[in-house]
Protein backbone atom coordinates (compact mmCIF):
# COMPACT_ATOMS: atom_id res chain seq x y z
CA UNK A 1 0.00 0.00 0.00
CA UNK A 2 1.20 3.58 -0.73
CA UNK A 3 2.10 5.80 1.68
CA UNK A 4 -1.06 8.20 0.15
CA UNK A 5 -3.36 5.22 0.48
CA UNK A 6 -2.17 4.53 3.83
CA UNK A 7 -3.21 8.21 4.51
CA UNK A 8 -6.34 7.98 2.96
CA UNK A 9 -7.29 4.77 5.07
CA UNK A 10 -6.28 5.84 7.75
CA UNK A 11 -8.24 9.07 7.11
CA UNK A 12 -11.29 6.82 6.47
CA UNK A 13 -11.21 6.00 9.70
CA UNK A 14 -10.70 8.76 11.57
CA UNK A 15 -14.20 9.45 9.92
CA UNK A 16 -16.02 6.45 10.66
CA UNK A 17 -14.97 7.05 14.44
CA UNK A 18 -15.89 10.60 14.12
CA UNK A 19 -19.62 9.69 13.10
CA UNK A 20 -19.42 10.32 9.43
CA UNK A 21 -21.89 8.74 6.72
CA UNK A 22 -20.51 5.40 5.67
CA UNK A 23 -20.29 4.26 1.71
CA UNK A 24 -20.38 1.08 0.85
CA UNK A 25 -17.44 0.22 -1.84
CA UNK A 26 -18.24 -2.83 -4.34
CA UNK A 27 -15.77 -5.24 -5.13
CA UNK A 28 -15.52 -4.19 -8.23
CA UNK A 29 -15.47 -0.23 -7.11
CA UNK A 30 -12.81 -1.31 -4.70
CA UNK A 31 -10.63 -3.24 -7.60
CA UNK A 32 -10.89 0.39 -9.36
CA UNK A 33 -9.37 1.72 -6.74
CA UNK A 34 -6.68 -0.66 -7.07
CA UNK A 35 -5.82 1.24 -10.05
CA UNK A 36 -7.12 5.15 -9.32
CA UNK A 37 -4.60 7.86 -9.14
CA UNK A 38 -3.31 7.57 -5.53
CA UNK A 39 -1.95 11.05 -5.52
CA UNK A 40 -5.66 11.52 -5.38
CA UNK A 41 -6.92 13.84 -2.29
CA UNK A 42 -8.95 11.80 0.63
CA UNK A 43 -12.55 11.76 -0.05
CA UNK A 44 -14.78 14.35 1.63
CA UNK A 45 -16.60 13.94 5.70
CA UNK A 46 -19.52 12.57 3.97
CA UNK A 47 -17.10 9.71 3.13
CA UNK A 48 -16.09 7.21 5.79
CA UNK A 49 -16.29 3.36 5.65
CA UNK A 50 -14.83 1.17 3.50
CA UNK A 51 -15.91 -2.48 3.74
CA UNK A 52 -15.27 -4.39 0.95
CA UNK A 53 -14.47 -7.79 2.65
CA UNK A 54 -13.51 -11.08 0.18
CA UNK A 55 -16.88 -13.09 -0.38
CA UNK A 56 -16.47 -16.95 0.75
CA UNK A 57 -16.50 -19.26 -2.38
CA UNK A 58 -19.67 -21.02 0.12
CA UNK A 59 -22.67 -20.03 0.64
CA UNK A 60 -23.84 -20.37 4.20
CA UNK A 61 -25.41 -23.57 5.28
CA UNK A 62 -29.06 -23.90 4.98
CA UNK A 63 -30.81 -22.73 8.18
CA UNK A 64 -34.61 -22.50 9.22
CA UNK A 65 -37.38 -23.78 6.48
CA UNK A 66 -41.09 -22.40 7.06
CA UNK A 67 -43.88 -23.85 4.80
CA UNK A 68 -47.20 -21.94 5.14
CA UNK A 69 -49.76 -22.94 2.77
CA UNK A 70 -50.36 -21.40 -0.04
CA UNK A 71 -53.70 -19.07 -1.57
CA UNK A 72 -56.66 -21.39 -1.50
CA UNK A 73 -58.13 -20.93 -4.92
CA UNK A 74 -61.52 -21.84 -3.60
CA UNK A 75 -61.26 -19.84 -0.85
CA UNK A 76 -63.79 -16.61 0.20
CA UNK A 77 -61.23 -14.79 1.78
CA UNK A 78 -60.26 -11.69 -0.33
CA UNK A 79 -56.74 -11.44 0.94
CA UNK A 80 -56.19 -15.10 -0.71
CA UNK A 81 -58.37 -14.19 -3.88
CA UNK A 82 -56.17 -11.04 -4.42
CA UNK A 83 -55.23 -11.21 -7.77
CA UNK A 84 -52.57 -8.32 -7.95
CA UNK A 85 -50.43 -5.86 -5.38
CA UNK A 86 -53.01 -3.54 -6.26
CA UNK A 87 -55.84 -5.81 -5.14
CA UNK A 88 -54.32 -6.03 -1.87
CA UNK A 89 -53.19 -2.65 -1.33
CA UNK A 90 -56.57 -1.65 -1.51
CA UNK A 91 -57.63 -4.15 0.96
CA UNK A 92 -54.91 -2.81 3.62
CA UNK A 93 -56.07 0.62 2.91
CA UNK A 94 -60.15 -0.74 4.48
CA UNK A 95 -58.59 -2.58 6.74
CA UNK A 96 -59.61 -2.76 10.52
CA UNK A 97 -58.30 -6.09 11.81
CA UNK A 98 -56.33 -5.20 14.27
CA UNK A 99 -55.70 -1.89 16.57
CA UNK A 100 -53.38 -0.18 14.96
CA UNK A 101 -55.88 1.01 12.85
CA UNK A 102 -57.14 3.60 15.32
CA UNK A 103 -54.13 5.38 15.31
CA UNK A 104 -52.67 5.15 11.51
CA UNK A 105 -52.26 8.26 9.45
CA UNK A 106 -51.97 6.07 6.37
CA UNK A 107 -51.37 2.44 5.52
CA UNK A 108 -48.36 1.20 4.11
CA UNK A 109 -48.78 -2.08 2.35
CA UNK A 110 -45.60 -1.83 0.64
CA UNK A 111 -43.90 -0.70 -3.10
CA UNK A 112 -41.72 -2.15 -6.01
CA UNK A 113 -41.94 -4.25 -9.03
CA UNK A 114 -44.17 -6.49 -9.23
CA UNK A 115 -41.64 -9.14 -10.77
CA UNK A 116 -39.15 -7.94 -8.12
CA UNK A 117 -36.48 -10.98 -8.36
CA UNK A 118 -35.66 -9.12 -4.31
CA UNK A 119 -38.76 -8.98 -1.77
CA UNK A 120 -36.80 -6.76 1.52
CA UNK A 121 -39.15 -6.96 4.31
CA UNK A 122 -38.93 -4.75 7.76
CA UNK A 123 -41.06 -4.42 10.69
CA UNK A 124 -43.82 -2.00 10.50
CA UNK A 125 -44.08 1.86 9.04
CA UNK A 126 -42.56 4.62 11.00
CA UNK A 127 -42.94 8.26 11.78
CA UNK A 128 -42.44 9.36 7.75
CA UNK A 129 -43.89 6.22 6.49
CA UNK A 130 -47.39 6.75 8.46
CA UNK A 131 -47.46 10.33 7.04
CA UNK A 132 -46.72 9.07 3.21
CA UNK A 133 -47.85 5.91 2.98
CA UNK A 134 -44.70 4.40 1.45
CA UNK A 135 -42.59 2.17 3.28
CA UNK A 136 -38.84 3.21 3.64
CA UNK A 137 -38.66 6.50 2.87
CA UNK A 138 -36.93 8.22 5.93
CA UNK A 139 -33.40 8.03 7.05
CA UNK A 140 -33.66 3.97 7.18
CA UNK A 141 -35.09 4.09 3.43
CA UNK A 142 -32.44 6.30 2.61
CA UNK A 143 -30.04 3.67 3.85
CA UNK A 144 -31.78 1.04 2.79
CA UNK A 145 -31.82 2.82 -1.25
CA UNK A 146 -28.20 2.81 -0.65
CA UNK A 147 -27.66 -0.79 0.40
CA UNK A 148 -29.73 -2.34 -2.45
CA UNK A 149 -27.59 0.11 -4.89
CA UNK A 150 -24.02 -1.25 -4.04
CA UNK A 151 -25.47 -4.88 -4.99
CA UNK A 152 -26.62 -3.02 -8.02
CA UNK A 153 -30.18 -3.23 -7.35
CA UNK A 154 -32.16 -0.10 -8.29
CA UNK A 155 -35.00 0.42 -5.35
CA UNK A 156 -37.85 0.59 -7.94
CA UNK A 157 -36.39 -2.90 -8.92
CA UNK A 158 -37.08 -4.76 -5.50
CA UNK A 159 -40.70 -5.08 -3.21
CA UNK A 160 -40.02 -3.61 -0.40
CA UNK A 161 -42.70 -3.78 2.56
CA UNK A 162 -42.94 -4.76 6.27
CA UNK A 163 -44.82 -7.47 8.39
CA UNK A 164 -47.21 -4.93 9.81
CA UNK A 165 -48.60 -2.48 7.20
CA UNK A 166 -50.00 0.11 9.71
CA UNK A 167 -47.66 2.17 12.13
CA UNK A 168 -47.49 0.69 15.83
CA UNK A 169 -47.89 3.59 18.19
CA UNK A 170 -44.56 5.20 19.43
CA UNK A 171 -42.44 3.04 16.46
CA UNK A 172 -43.17 0.16 19.68
CA UNK A 173 -42.66 -3.40 17.99
CA UNK A 174 -45.51 -4.82 16.71
CA UNK A 175 -48.05 -7.49 19.32
CA UNK A 176 -48.27 -11.06 18.46
CA UNK A 177 -52.28 -10.54 17.58
CA UNK A 178 -51.19 -7.41 15.61
CA UNK A 179 -49.00 -9.48 13.10
CA UNK A 180 -51.43 -12.56 13.41
CA UNK A 181 -53.92 -10.25 11.68
CA UNK A 182 -51.75 -8.62 9.40
CA UNK A 183 -49.74 -11.58 8.10
CA UNK A 184 -52.39 -12.40 5.18
CA UNK A 185 -51.17 -9.55 3.75
CA UNK A 186 -47.83 -10.19 3.10
CA UNK A 187 -47.95 -13.95 2.65
CA UNK A 188 -50.28 -12.68 -0.29
CA UNK A 189 -47.79 -10.37 -1.49
CA UNK A 190 -44.92 -12.74 -1.32
CA UNK A 191 -46.88 -15.20 -3.58
CA UNK A 192 -48.17 -12.59 -6.08
CA UNK A 193 -44.18 -11.94 -6.78
CA UNK A 194 -42.57 -14.79 -6.54
CA UNK A 195 -38.81 -13.39 -5.79
CA UNK A 196 -36.06 -15.18 -6.36
CA UNK A 197 -34.77 -13.99 -3.27
CA UNK A 198 -36.34 -12.55 0.50
CA UNK A 199 -34.58 -10.58 2.66
CA UNK A 200 -35.68 -10.02 6.16
CA UNK A 201 -34.72 -7.21 7.61
CA UNK A 202 -34.30 -7.17 11.68
CA UNK A 203 -35.54 -9.89 14.52
CA UNK A 204 -39.41 -9.38 13.92
CA UNK A 205 -39.34 -9.91 10.24
CA UNK A 206 -36.92 -12.62 10.76
CA UNK A 207 -38.83 -14.52 13.19
CA UNK A 208 -41.71 -14.25 11.43
CA UNK A 209 -41.50 -15.29 8.32
CA UNK A 210 -39.15 -17.94 9.70
CA UNK A 211 -41.91 -19.08 12.28
CA UNK A 212 -39.22 -19.19 15.18
CA UNK A 213 -37.88 -17.49 18.51
CA UNK A 214 -34.23 -17.95 17.09
CA UNK A 215 -32.45 -14.25 17.95
CA UNK A 216 -31.03 -12.76 14.51
CA UNK A 217 -27.63 -13.10 15.50
CA UNK A 218 -27.82 -17.07 15.28
CA UNK A 219 -30.60 -16.57 12.12
CA UNK A 220 -27.66 -14.66 10.21
CA UNK A 221 -25.17 -16.30 8.04
CA UNK A 222 -27.33 -19.20 7.06
CA UNK A 223 -29.96 -19.86 3.87
CA UNK A 224 -33.36 -20.07 5.57
CA UNK A 225 -36.03 -21.12 3.29
CA UNK A 226 -39.47 -19.54 3.07
CA UNK A 227 -41.91 -21.53 0.89
CA UNK A 228 -38.76 -22.68 -0.65
CA UNK A 229 -37.66 -19.05 -1.39
CA UNK A 230 -34.34 -18.40 -0.21
CA UNK A 231 -34.20 -15.79 2.44
CA UNK A 232 -31.54 -14.08 4.11
CA UNK A 233 -31.59 -12.36 7.55
CA UNK A 234 -29.85 -9.42 8.42
CA UNK A 235 -30.35 -5.90 10.51
CA UNK A 236 -32.41 -3.73 9.88
CA UNK A 237 -31.49 -0.26 8.45
CA UNK A 238 -33.19 1.54 11.50
CA UNK A 239 -30.53 -0.47 14.04
CA UNK A 240 -27.60 0.28 12.06
CA UNK A 241 -28.43 4.07 12.36
CA UNK A 242 -28.28 3.70 15.96
CA UNK A 243 -25.11 0.88 15.86
CA UNK A 244 -23.01 1.78 12.50
CA UNK A 245 -21.55 -0.91 13.82
CA UNK A 246 -23.78 -3.19 12.19
CA UNK A 247 -22.92 -2.18 8.62
CA UNK A 248 -19.98 -4.27 7.89
CA UNK A 249 -22.08 -7.90 8.69
CA UNK A 250 -24.82 -5.95 6.91
CA UNK A 251 -23.12 -5.46 3.83
CA UNK A 252 -22.37 -9.07 4.16
CA UNK A 253 -25.41 -10.42 4.33
CA UNK A 254 -26.80 -8.08 1.12
CA UNK A 255 -23.99 -10.03 -0.26
CA UNK A 256 -25.37 -13.12 0.16
CA UNK A 257 -28.56 -12.22 -1.34
CA UNK A 258 -27.12 -10.62 -4.12
CA UNK A 259 -24.72 -14.14 -4.81
CA UNK A 260 -28.76 -15.93 -4.81
CA UNK A 261 -29.95 -13.38 -7.05
CA UNK A 262 -26.96 -14.09 -9.48
CA UNK A 263 -27.27 -17.92 -9.12
S1 LIG B 1 -51.76 -3.47 10.81
FE1 LIG B 1 -52.50 -4.85 9.21
S2 LIG B 1 -54.17 -6.02 10.21
FE2 LIG B 1 -53.80 -4.20 11.46
S3 LIG B 1 -55.26 -2.67 10.69
FE3 LIG B 1 -53.30 -2.35 9.61
S4 LIG B 1 -53.51 -3.52 7.72
FE4 LIG B 1 -55.09 -4.27 9.13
Amino acid sequence: MTDSRALALEYLKQQQLLGGDSVILTEEAGSREQGADTTAPAPGPAQAIVATPAPSSQLPAPGVSFDPPNADLFSTDPIQRAASLQDVATLVAACRKCGLCDTRTKTVPGEGAATARLVAVGEGPGRTEDETGRPFVGRAGELLTKILAAIDLPREQVFICNIVKCRPPENRQPQFDEIAACLPYLYRQIELVNPKVILAMGNTAAQTLLNTRQSLGALRNHIHRFRGIPLVVTYHPAALLRNPNWKRPTWDDVRIAARLLEG
